[in-house]
Formats: C-alpha cells, structure tokens, sequence
C-alpha cells in the first residue's frame, strides 16, 4: 500500500492569510524511554489520516527569534545546529537555525532525509506523540530504487524522495524488503537522526514541536550530494553548497523580534515573508511548553 497525501501536510505559518490559535495541547509529564511500536500502530495511523476529511493545519514558523518563542511558550533557548553551521555564509532557517512545529491534528511529515544529508535534531515539546517510521540505513539503497522504480522517478537530484511528496506505509516496505524501525516520540523527548537517514513522521494528534539540522566541527557538504535546482522549487532558490561557505564570526543563535535578520548580508532562503499573528490558545497559558519537561 502506498498513501500520497496532499493534505495535512507541512506548510509556512507566514503563507496562512489568517491568525492561527495553537490548539489545546496534553501535556505529558512523564519522561520515558522512546520505545519501538508496532508498524501495525502506524498503519492504521496513515489510514486515519488518509481518510479523515479533514484538513487538520501543520504549520512551521521560525523558532530562533524570541518574541516567537515566548508566544508559544518555549524556552528562551531553542536548538543548536553546532557552531559550524551558525558561521555558514547563508542563513537557512530551518536547517541552520531552528523551526517550530504545530500541528493541530493528525498530520504527516512525508519521507524525506534531510538537505545536505545533515543529521537532524527534533523535541516534542508537549502534546501528543509523533510516530517517526525510520529505514535503517542498510536498507537505503533498496528504499532508494524502489521508490525511483514506483514512481518512474528519474530526477537526478539527492532530495528526489522529498519531492514526490509521499508518505510510504510499514507494508509496502515491507513488501519492497526495506528494514525499518517505528518508535514513539512522546511529549518531551529528543529523536537525533544520523546522516542520510530516510523518514516519515506523523503527527497523532496536536503537539508544538521545534527541529534544526546540527553539524559536527569537521563536517562539509559531500561530493556524492546532488544540490536541487530551480526546476525543483519554483519562485525560490535552492540551497547549494555556496550557502555553506564559512564567515569567520557566527550568527547569534536566537534574535530579538526587531531584527528581522540575524545576518543582513546573508538572504534568507527560506521563510520568506511576514507572519501573521500567533494566538496563544487560553487553555494553554504561558509556558506550557516547559510542563512537558517532567520532574524525573
Ligand atoms: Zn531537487
């Protein structure tokens, strides 16, 4: 079975033409292993949300400005991507700084691995679970092939599995002889990807997460890596090893709301635009982001 969604999927918070209220959220106060769950779980996850008629809003804002972060109820501090990346030439919010993201239902991150093949870092702040469905990374040339062969693929680029927007159920992978793992992420705890590591994440419910890629002192971009091209993003330019070069000073992780930019000279490549205001839902209250941390 292969699902292809095109709704409840990831979008900008700045492309919303009206205010968003975050919903409720549950906040868990228990601090548990991330465990294994069975693909059946998540299966059944994809058809709920396969079938539900509703588009529930999945929304990224940028989380490395502080007004934003207080409005949502984070810490003052959000994610590091290494101080590497924060001397990148190029701010990329999202990949070099960090983003929020809220989701108001069931809804999905379609598989993907990440840009530059970097390792990535996500917290749940608080609400419900995220289901991330992960291909072990000896199964990727299969997952690869497959996915070229399901869809008559022949994009040259390395973020090919991104573009086609889809989200691959545990049977079908199972059918293709892809080795996979599905854990749960609960409200307060940390999933670090390696390198190059293909997945899906559904959301089960509604949850404020915050993700940012990271990269170690001795990282640069890798020879193998096939940056996108403008045919793969209409209206915005791809990110290309350019944007990795590094300046000697890096970029302050966190900014005041008053300074659009952290780094005037350096365009933003994503997140372009203004935000529409972000309505802190009553039932929530300040700093509902911290209960999920837990006491143990
Ligand atoms: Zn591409």
């Amino acid at each position: 079975m292969f699902i292809i969604s095109h709704k409840n999927t990831v979008q900008k918070l700045a492309d919303l033409p009206e205010p968003f209220e975050i919903p409720a959220f549950l906040a868990i106060t228990e601090l548990l292993k991330i465990r294994k769950i069975r693909p059946r779980t998540l299966e059944n996850l994809l058809l709920q949300l396969y079938q539900d008629s509703q588009a529930h809003p999945y929304l990224t804002t940028f989380a490395h400005k502080y007004g934003t972060r207080a409005n949502v109820g984070a810490p003052e501090e959000g994610l590091h991507p290494g101080e590497l990346l924060l001397r990148a030439r190029n701010h990329i919010p999202g990949i070099t700084s960090a983003y929020f993201y809220i989701s108001a239902g069931i809804t999905a991150t379609t598989a993907h691995c990440e840009d530059f093949h970097l390792p990535s870092i996500n917290i749940d702040w608080v609400g419900a679970s995220k289901m991330w469905l992960v291909v072990r990374p000896s199964s990727l040339p299969i997952f690869e092939r497959s996915v070229r062969t399901y869809f008559g693929c022949n994009r040259p680029c390395s973020q090919f599995v991104r573009h086609l927007n889809c989200l691959p159920s545990p049977s079908l992978l199972k059918a293709w002889g892809v080795d996979f793992e599905v854990v749960e992420q609960k409200a307060g705890q940390l999933v670090v990807l390696d390198p190059y590591v293909y997945h899906v994440v559904i959301n089960s419910g509604p949850s404020l997460a915050e993700a940012i890629n990271f990269a170690f002192p001795s990282w640069s971009p890798h020879l193998t890596y096939t940056e996108c091209t403008q045919r793969c993003h209409s209206g915005q330019s791809p990110i290309t090893r350019d944007d990795f070069v590094l300046e000697d000073k890096p970029r302050p992780l966190t900014i005041d709301e008053s300074n659009e930019d952290p780094t005037p000279l350096a365009p933003l490549k994503k997140g372009k635009g203004s935000q529409p205001p972000l309505r802190r839902s009553k039932r929530n209250g300040v700093g509902f982001g911290l209960q999920c941390m837990g006491k143990s």
